[in-house]
Formats: C-alpha cells, sequence, structure tokens
C-alpha cells in the first residue's frame, strides 16, 4: 500500500493528525479519560435541543409581555423586539436599582447598565464597591441560562419606563424595580406553565430549532463504541418527545425512533433536586405520554420516566460514579449541582463559545496586542509608581543631607541646595517620561480593547473575560464544567480511547 493510499485510510477511520476546526473542539478543564467514561446523559433544551435564540428570545418576550399588559403594564411594551446583543448570559441582576451588572472573576462590577443606559464608572464605584455582588439572592439574581434572557430585555425596557415615563403606568402607577422584576419573572413563569410558549414550539418545532444534522451520527457513534446514553431533562414528556422527535426520529435507519438513542428517558426530572432528593421513577407510556401508575426506586432500561433521583439511576447504571459523564448548558442545575451531590463528570455545552471563538480568531493580533501593551502598562505603572516615590523622598531631604550622601561633610551650602535641585529636576523628568508613555500605551490599549469588545458584542465584551481578567461567568466554567464545548456533535470527532488533557494550572509566580 502506498504512503499516500494507507494516510487516506487512516483518515478514513477517522485517525490520528485530524482537527475540527477551533469552533468545535471540546476543551478541558479538568483532565478526563474518556475510555473510562461507561454512560452519557444528556440534559435537552439548549444541550440536545438548540433553540434558534432570536425566534425563541422574540416567542418568550410576547408571551411576557402579554401577561404584563393584561397586568396593567404600558403599551409601550408591546413594541418590544429582540436585541440579541443586550442581553447577554452570566449578567446579575439588581433587582433594587434597576441594575445589570457583569462581573469579573473577583465579583467586581466591570461594566454595568441602568436599564438601556451605561452607568459610568463613578456611579459604579459609588454603588457597589463597598459590598461583594451576588451574594445576596433576595437583591440579585442571576442569568445564567439562555433562558433567562428575555426576562432581561423585559426588565431593562421597564426600567427605562419607570424612569422616562412614569405616567404610562396609567392603571397602577410606576412600580419599584423591584415589584417590576417580580412582575416579569411571575410573567415569564406563568407564561411557561400555562403552555403558551411551549404550544407554539410543538407546533412548529422547526421554526424554534436549529437543525443539526450531525446530532443522530455522533449520538450512533458514541453508542457503537459502548457507551450507554440517557436523556435527562427538566421538561415534560409531550414537550420532550415532539423535540427529540423532530431532531432524531427517522434520521438512521438502525434507529426505530428518537427512545432507541437512549437506554434510559427521564423527562421532568426536576434537576437540580434530582440530584440530591430520594424521589421515586413514575412510568409513562410512551405511546399515550400518561403515567402508568408504576413507580419504582430503580428505573428499567427502555422505559421512560418521569421524576426520580440521581442515586436510583446510579443503581440502574451499575457503575462508579466518575463513569458518568454528564452534559447540560445550565451550569448550576447541570453541572454544579451534580459536580457537588456525585462525582459524575461532566460537560457543558455553550452554544455562545462558536461566536467567541470566532471573533478571537478574527482578532488575533489584537488581541496580541492588547495581551503586550497590557504587560507594559503594567511595568510603566510600577515604574511611575517608584519614581513617585523617589520624589517624596527627595523633597523631604535638606541640603545638610547632601553632605552625608555625596559631599562627606566638606560642600558649602550653596553647592549642597544646586545638587539637591538638580536631582529633583531629574527625578521629576524621569516621571514626566513614564507617564507620557505610560498614557500613551494606555490610550492605545483602550483603543485597541474597545475594538475587539464590541467585536465580541457591543454591551458587553466577550461573555468569558471582563476587562482584563476572565468574568464571573467564564471563571464558573472554568471552576465546575471538567470539559466544555459548543455543541453535542463535537463529540463525533472524539475517539472512543481520548485523553482530555488540561493546560497546566499556573500561579502569577511559577
Ligand atoms: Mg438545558
Amino acid at each position: 500500500m502506498s504512503e499516500e493510499i494507507s494516510e487516506l485510510v487512516l483518515d478514513a477511520l477517522g485517525g490520528e493528525g485530524f482537527e475540527p476546526p477551533k469552533t468545535q473542539r471540546i476543551f478541558t478543564n479538568r483532565d478526563l479519560d474518556f475510555e473510562s467514561i461507561e454512560a452519557i446523559g444528556f440534559d435537552m433544551d439548549y444541550t440536545l435541543a438548540v433553540y434558534k435564540q432570536a425566534a425563541m428570545e422574540q416567542l418568550s418576550l410576547d408571551a411576557t409581555v402579554a401577561k404584563l399588559l393584561a397586568k396593567g403594564y404600558p403599551t409601550q411594551l408591546s413594541s418590544l423586539r429582540v436585541d440579541l446583543d443586550f442581553a447577554m448570559r452570566g449578567l446579575i441582576v439588581d433587582k433594587l436599582e434597576g441594575n445589570l451588572l457583569k462581573l469579573d472573576r473577583h465579583g467586581y462590577v466591570g461594566r454595568a447598565f441602568h436599564g438601556h443606559r451605561r452607568m459610568s464608572g463613578s456611579e459604579r464605584t459609588t454603588m457597589y464597591s463597598a459590598q461583594r455582588i451576588g451574594q445576596d439572592p433576595e437583591r440579585f439574581a442571576w442569568a445564567d441560562t439562555l433562558f433567562a434572557l428575555p426576562e432581561i430585555t423585559v426588565f431593562a425596557k421597564i426600567v427605562d419606563l419607570i424612569d422616562g415615563a412614569p405616567d404610562s403606568f396609567v392603571q397602577h402607577g410606576a412600580p419599584t424595580y423591584e415589584r417590576a422584576w417580580h412582575d416579569v419573572r411571575a410573567a415569564i413563569d406563568l407564561a411557561h406553565q400555562d403552555d403558551s410558549i411551549k404550544r407554539e414550539i410543538k407546533a412548529r418545532p422547526g421554526e424554534y430549532l436549529e437543525d443539526d444534522p450531525e446530532l443522530a451520527i455522533t449520538l450512533h457513534k458514541l453508542r457503537s463504541s459502548g457507551k450507554k446514553l440517557f436523556l435527562l431533562t427538566n421538561s415534560y414528556y409531550p414537550y420532550s418527545k415532539v423535540l427529540m422527535s423532530h431532531l432524531l426520529d427517522r434520521r438512521l435507519p438502525e434507529y426505530e425512533s428518537w427512545q432507541s438513542f437512549f437506554d434510559w428517558v427521564i423527562v421532568g426530572s426536576k434537576k437540580p433536586s434530582f440530584f440530591d432528593a430520594g424521589q421515586q421513577f413514575l412510568e409513562i407510556d410512551p405511546d399515550s405520554g400518561e403515567l402508568t401508575g408504576e413507580a419504582v426506586d430503580v428505573p428499567l432500561r427502555g422505559k421512560v420516566y418521569q421524576g426520580g433521583a440521581r442515586e436510583g439511576l446510579q443503581d440502574a447504571l451499575a457503575m462508579p460514579g466518575d463513569s458518568v459523564l454528564y452534559v447540560g448548558d445550565h451550569i448550576y442545575g447541570d453541572i454544579v449541582k451534580s459536580k457537588k451531590s456525585s462525582s459524575w463528570r461532566t460537560a457543558l455545552v455553550l452554544s455562545d463559545l462558536e461566536h467567541d471563538l470566532a471573533v478571537r480568531d478574527r482578532y488575533r493580533s489584537a488581541l496580541e496586542e492588547v495581551e503586550s501593551l497590557t504587560r507594559l502598562r503594567n511595568q510603566l505603572s510600577e515604574q511611575s509608581g517608584d519614581q513617585r516615590n523617589l520624589l517624596r523622598q527627595i523633597d523631604k531631604l535638606e541640603p545638610s543631607d547632601i553632605n552625608e550622601v555625596v559631599g562627606d561633610g566638606v560642600l558649602a551650602e550653596r553647592e549642597c541646595e544646586a545638587l539637591l535641585e538638580k536631582g529633583v529636576q531629574a527625578a521629576r523628568r524621569r516621571h514626566d517620561r513614564l507617564k507620557r508613555h505610560h498614557e500613551r500605551v494606555y490610550e492605545r490599549l483602550k483603543e485597541v480593547r474597545k475594538e475587539v469588545g464590541k467585536a465580541f458584542n457591543p454591551y458587553w465584551g466577550s461573555v468569558f473575560a471582563e476587562r482584563y481578567d476572565t468574568s464571573l461567568f467564564g471563571a464558573q466554567v472554568e471552576n465546575y464544567a471538567c470539559i466544555y464545548t459548543s455543541r453535542v456533535s463535537n463529540f463525533r470527532y472524539v475517539s472512543p480511547a481520548r485523553k482530555f488533557h488540561a493546560p497546566h494550572g499556573s500561579l502569577p509566580h511559577w
């Protein structure tokens, strides 16, 4: 066999050397030996079933606004359109003040908006420098899933109206920001409960779901390598059935229906309490969608259940907890919770990652410039601090001190004064030079950062970064997800024996 042909054979077998595009790679925070993973569980919403964000958000917005109008909120809300940039995952809502905040990994507010108005640096400092943000759930809410974005859009618009058009709240007068937040939350919960959102998606799933032609083949590949698969979703059966059928039915001849891809199907699971509560699994008849009346502690393979608890599922899986990989999109409900109450390994699906990677790629040289300018700025800032300190020291000197330092007691007072003056001028020149250099570097740095930040998101910059550091959301991704990727079908590139290696951790002194 010629070398060329053998290379072709290797490629066809998915042999080594093939690197998927960066937007489709899987990134590692914690080493993971994929060979030792015996079962993989999947969340459904925004994990297997990825929504078309604009259509989904507009649908949620319209349903939420309809409830708010019925409650007497201003009619100006009815023209509200989705703005995919303004509401971003990872933002914190200050319910009390009507503000949206983006935090860095240390919990400091990097950017803030009051309604749609950008808050100045001094406003931010006055309001937030004295407290740890996000520790008080009464005051702060975290928009950590893509489902939470419409409520941010609606809330910001209401804050604008409370400030700019309080008379438009004709029925009950303008509410407090906090009251408005609770009304928005209640409206969106109601829209989910009374099926107004899901009814529309069930009727036209194709309009709301991204089509991923690689999903079925990915699940098939994982099954063929001997891994067991399960579906574990909080959505209830009728909705799950429509979405999963749309995504997986008739995709591969070997699979009779979407259910055949999974060894266990668990709907209405009530994560995160699924991970530590002891509920029974209620059997569902997959044809009628009704509960059969059977309730078990350990679910049987091939059946569909509602509710249940992790412990029972673990017994059914009959394997150690760290042989299970759970794939989800909700950092708290899917990832933090499963990690804290079990030894399941975790994979986070972040559809926002594709945009982030694409921008990083496009602006690679600008990002490198930001990096080197930041390093230079820090050096200059340290040096000019040292010079300022030197000037202060010189200021305190008396001419007589000069004799001790350089003159050995023999210089006349006038000579001492002249030397001292020379020293002061030299230190001042050096300091001014450093300051000017620092200002130039800082101006350029701000310019480049602004340009790159805008490409990520014109209001908030990158979802994963804030100022010169990781954002709070980015830090959560890093701390809790063993691996992360932009979509489930990226697993099709992974060989069953892949070892995922994390970059070595580092501290500033290493
Ligand atoms: Mg989900």
